[in-house]
């Protein structure tokens, strides 16, 4: 594999960017050797700046479901780009992506634009406290909600990766109010909040899990969260910033048929554009000023050109259910590849998922929260990640990640990906 322009440009970007990248995960730091830097891609493909090409199984972390360089939200980006990137006052395509968001997620009635995933979590939050006056939230050793102070504690995804799951610079008072509670373990949700009578203003989850690796809620916990939270005027947030549009075009709640208050969004929302969105119940969401009293604000929330790109993809996504089967078959297809290959070596290994999100965790143990996944043997997943991206296939560059599926992975890649973890299982006996 040719390089060259790839390390001269990660030397480069380490002189003047922190660890040479904008994003923790992107460093390679989890799984060894240097970042690969983007030229372009298209459809199941991705081109690097030194002339290879590799099948895209992390779609940019989600958003790219349709896979790369799709023709109709390539058009629709051209077209509203033409009529200025940016007015900073109200345009025709916030209304439309608004009305289609609440058409397709169950529990919204009225949404807010912003401009990532972080913000939607940290916006959510601050409703929840305002709307309840209390100051304490329930979170989910792994869960990952983005960057907010709040949330880097027992954060999951780089900030597990990279060895900081609590991070230095969040003051000890941000910390205090932050509880923690292992992933499916409803019995100590309970504990926290009898403990904390009357001072719970939300309970937050990724309703699946996809920033400890791909992990599922166990029968009844969802729904448990969800009663809990009716029991006691807790506001249930499902951080849907990755499952949302994924799982099915109404999100995990529509495929658990559990109802949140509020909805946290972000990822697919703006088919790679920079956009989030914070949703639900009218009466929580009217708290929001400029209606209600609790502030949050964007000079570029609901940009024309993010809206154009958010609306052509959940557009389609809403009138092609069969998008969703596919993506899922797929997805099986390559499990059961996996799950072949593995039958003739001895390899400690569990797999899990759900629609077209699935992670392969090196352990014995069934794994259902963080304490389960950091059983993995993170080295061998190094050595599997390399040879993987040697031979062509780019995976999460870490154990604690899923993989996501895209429309354009057809059968030539599914046969590939499956091949190249034969040769791994081979290579590594031999
Ligand atoms: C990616 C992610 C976020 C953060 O979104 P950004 O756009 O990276 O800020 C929050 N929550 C979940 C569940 C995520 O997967």
């Amino acid at each position: 594999m040719n390089i060259t322009t790839s390390k001269e440009l990660f030397e480069r970007a380490q002189d003047y960017i922190p660890g040479g990248v904008n994003s923790p995960v992107r460093a390679f730091k989890a799984v060894g050797g240097d970042p690969i830097f983007f030229a372009k891609a298209e459809g199941a493909y991705m081109y690097d700046e030194d002339g290879n090409s590799y099948i895209d199984l992390i779609n940019s972390w989600g958003p790219m479901i349709l896979g790369h360089a799709n023709k109709k939200i390539e058009e629709a980006i051209f077209k509203a780009v033409i009529g200025s990137p940016s007015f900073g006052a109200p345009s025709r395509m916030e209304v439309e992506l608004a009305e289609l968001i609440s058409e397709m997620v169950p529990s919204i009635e009225k949404v807010r634009m912003v401009n990532s995933g972080t913000e939607a979590t940290m916006s959510a939050i601050r409703l929840a406290r305002g709307f309840t006056k209390r100051d304490k939230v329930i979170k989910f050793e792994g869960c990952y909600h983005g960057h907010g102070d709040s949330f880097l504690i027992a954060a999951g995804s780089g900030a597990a990766t990279m060895g900081t799951p609590n991070s230095p610079g969040v003051t000890e008072g941000t910390a205090k109010d932050t509880l923690l509670a292992p992933f499916n373990d409803l019995e100590k949700v309970k504990e926290l909040v009898a403990a904390n009578n009357g001072q719970i203003a939300a309970i937050i989850i990724e309703p699946v899990a996809g920033n400890m690796g791909c992990v599922l809620p166990e029968a009844g916990f969802i729904e448990g969260l969800r009663a809990l939270c009716d029991e006691e005027d807790i506001i249930l947030i499902f951080d849907e910033v990755m499952t949302g549009f994924r799982l099915g075009k109404g999100g995990a709640q529509e495929v658990f048929g559990v109802k949140p208050d509020l909805t946290t969004l972000g990822k697919i929302i703006g088919a790679g554009m920079p956009v989030g969105a914070y949703g639900g119940r009218k009466d929580i969401m009217d708290f929001v000023s400029p209606q209600g009293p609790v502030y949050q604000a964007g000079t570029l929330s609901g940009n024309p050109v993010a809206m154009a790109a958010g609306y052509a993809q959940l557009s389609y996504l809403n009138d092609h259910p069969e998008v969703y089967e596919q993506i899922e078959k797929t997805t099986k297809k390559i499990l059961a590849g996996y799950q072949k290959a593995l039958k003739k070596h001895k390899l400690n290994y569990t797999m899990n998922q759900i629609g077209s999100m699935i992670s392969l965790f090196f352990t014995d143990k069934k794994v259902i929260d963080f304490e389960t996944a950091k059983t993995c043997d993170t080295k061998l997943f190094g050595e599997y990640f390399r040879f993987n991206l040697e031979n062509g296939v780019y995976l999460p560059p870490a154990q604690f990640e899923s993989w996501f599926i895209s429309y354009s992975i057809g059968e030539e890649e599914v046969k590939k990906i499956i091949q190249v973890f034969e040769d791994f299982l081979k290579q590594r006996q031999g």
